[in-house]
């Protein structure tokens, strides 16, 4: 076969709105309904060869801790070295594949997952990981189509990135894959992270040993088992749940890693990233290492701000998938003239949420993800009750009799520099504090310096000096940046995600930024008539 081809342009995935009356409210009830019913055992995967240690781990719903979804067969040394082998030989093959077939292995995926596929992935995320039907859809099924669709379109523009040639001679890019295998761990908040992290490296030709976090392994599962039916081949990608520290100290001690795709904490991407200096010599190239980690998000009042908006920013932006979004407000700053205003807003709305089985739609938050995260909220919490200087204006309790319920809590706080004004703690907690109006300037600054992190922020204004103003003292202050818009909900495409400092490598999942990282260029100069003679012409006699 011969052509050119072109890709078929990608356009973002609609949300559905599961309201009631429509199908796809029938379609996910039924998914939900299967999905509570079964107990998945998963095993690890590698060469296409499914793997069951018999060592296990349970996944539970988060809002009904007794439900076990599934068992989860832990990878275990012997497995995670036959990983490696296989991702090693998969990738001799796949790894020379024509750029089409690959991109149709991934375009057909994401197909399956708009079809057939979409309500067992949303209703595997809503039990596994305690998300609504709404965070579901724009998660396991919008996001990870849209990065499906999308990173085919990037790649296709960087194969298209080639050098000019002169007279005589035709120069050319190859694009190669990494020499080694990519290392992708992903966090338990978003399936369509979990999927993108081990599929973006893929798509470039190079192939992957994929850990899940283990409270998503039950979403990541089934959309492991997508990719298969859309015909990626064995060992391209190899599935190895397991422990952590184990499955990453085997893993990055090993000469052919030549990459790491990591979303989640920025003490554990700490971590990685010295275990990878510690073993430098010992690896055949310079591993990529990609980590997108935590925030500290913020909401920035100006006196001109919409007092409406800004409320609802603050609810939607703190508390809708439990606080647990990198992207989170988790800290705003808000001025005195406006702040009883929009406190009495936005505490109204706190009041009226409804949390609990995300199985019942009425309810807008459901549980926190684990037993660790739960405790760890609610110590803060409760030494929130004992210090001097805290106000708990909406909130403050927790209860893990049936799930790991944390309220949704708005608190003030006096001292901006108050624990909570920095520290990530991921839950549904909302730390305000207030300023005197005149002193914006002031304000700027600190929101700038109080947190090492830099990955999400939000500024409210109708005073356009104002926001010319943010813009200047915020720029390094966060990767993505929002005026009068709450600072989560980014698409891909069009808010490329990611940020600096603290918060990662700033490598853009969902971008051709991101998909640069995996590919090792080679450039070839191809000389049409070459040189018969080794005297250049200036040598001749006058
Ligand atoms: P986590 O760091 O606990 O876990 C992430 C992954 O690392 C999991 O697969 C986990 O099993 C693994 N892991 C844990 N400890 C490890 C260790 N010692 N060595 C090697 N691997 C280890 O994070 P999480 O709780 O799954 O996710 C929440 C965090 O992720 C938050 O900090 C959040 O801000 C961040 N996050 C960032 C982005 C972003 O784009 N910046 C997106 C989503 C989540």
């Amino acid at each position: 076969m011969s052509g050119i081809w072109n890709i078929p342009k990608p356009l973002n995935e609609p949300v559905l709105s599961y309201a009631p009356g429509t199908p796809e409210r029938a379609a996910l009830k039924s998914g939900l309904a299967a999905v509570g019913s079964q107990q998945v055992e998963i095993p690890a995967v590698v060469g296409g060869r499914e793997v069951r240690t018999g060592v296990t781990q349970n996944v539970v719903s988060p809002h009904c801790h007794q439900r076990v979804l599934a068992r989860v067969h832990q990878a275990d040394r012997k497995t995670i070295d036959a990983a490696v082998k296989a991702a090693a030989e998969a990738q001799r093959d796949w790894g020379n594949w024509r750029f089409e077939d690959r991109a149709a292995v991934f375009l057909r995926a994401a197909e399956l997952l708009a079809g057939t596929h979409r309500q067992l992935l949303n209703a595997a995320t809503m039990l596994g990981q305690s998300k609504t039907a709404y965070q579901a859809e724009i998660d396991s099924a919008c996001e990870l189509i849209d990065f499906l669709r999308f990173n085919v379109h990037f790649a296709e523009r960087i194969y298209h990135e080639q050098p000019d040639s002169s007279p005589g001679v035709w120069n050319r890019m190859d694009h190669r894959p990494l020499e080694g295998f990519v290392y992708a761990i992903t966090p338990f908040n978003f399936t369509a992270i979990g999927g993108n992290l081990p599929a973006a490296p893929a798509l470039m030709g190079n192939a992957v040993v994929w850990k899940p976090a283990a409270s998503a392994s039950l979403s990541n599962w089934h959309f492991f088992k997508l990719l298969e039916e859309a015909g990626l081949p064995p060992g391209v990608i190899n599935f190895l749940p397991g422990n952590a520290v184990e499955v990453s100290q085997a893993l990055l001690s090993h000469r052919q890693l030549a990459g790491i795709h990591f979303t989640g904490s920025t003490p554990v991407f700490q971590s990685l990233w010295r275990s990878v200096a510690t073993n430098l010599e010992g690896y055949a190239g310079y591993p990529r290492v990609v980590g997108e980690t935590g925030g500290k998000d913020f909401i920035l009042a100006h006196p001109s701000a919409d007092v409406d908006a800004l409320a609802v920013a603050m609810v939607r932006g703190a508390y809708e998938y439990q606080g647990q979004k990198c992207s989170a407000a988790s800290r705003a700053y808000i001025p005195d003239t406006i702040w009883p205003a929009v406190r009495d807003r936005a505490v109204g709305m706190i009041e009226d949420i409804r949390m609990g089985d995300v199985a019942d739609f009425r309810n807008f938050m459901g549980a926190v993800i684990d037993r660790r995260s739960f405790t760890k909220l609610k110590d803060h919490l409760d030494a929130a009750k004992r210090d001097k200087g805290v106000t708990i204006l909406a909130g403050g309790g927790a209860d893990d009799s049936v799930g790991f319920f944390v309220q949704p809590t708005l608190l003030q706080v006096e001292d901006p520099a108050y624990r909570l004004m920095c520290e990530e703690i991921f839950g549904p907690v909302l730390t305000t504090h207030v300023y005197p109006a005149a002193r914006w300037r002031e304000t700027l600054k600190l929101v700038d310096e109080t947190s090492p992190y830099a990955l999400t922020g939000a500024v409210f204004a109708r005073d356009r000096q104002a926001l010319a103003e943010a813009d200047r003292s915020l720029r390094q202050a966060a990767g993505n940046y929002y005026i009068n818009d709450k600072p989560t909900g980014a698409v891909v495409g069009q808010q490329p995600f990611g940020g600096a400092r603290a918060s990662g490598t700033n490598d853009k999942a969902g971008s051709i930024l991101n998909l640069l990282r995996w590919v090792s260029p080679r450039s070839i100069k191809e000389t049409l008539s070459p040189p018969r003679d080794y005297r250049y012409p200036f040598m001749l006699e006058e």
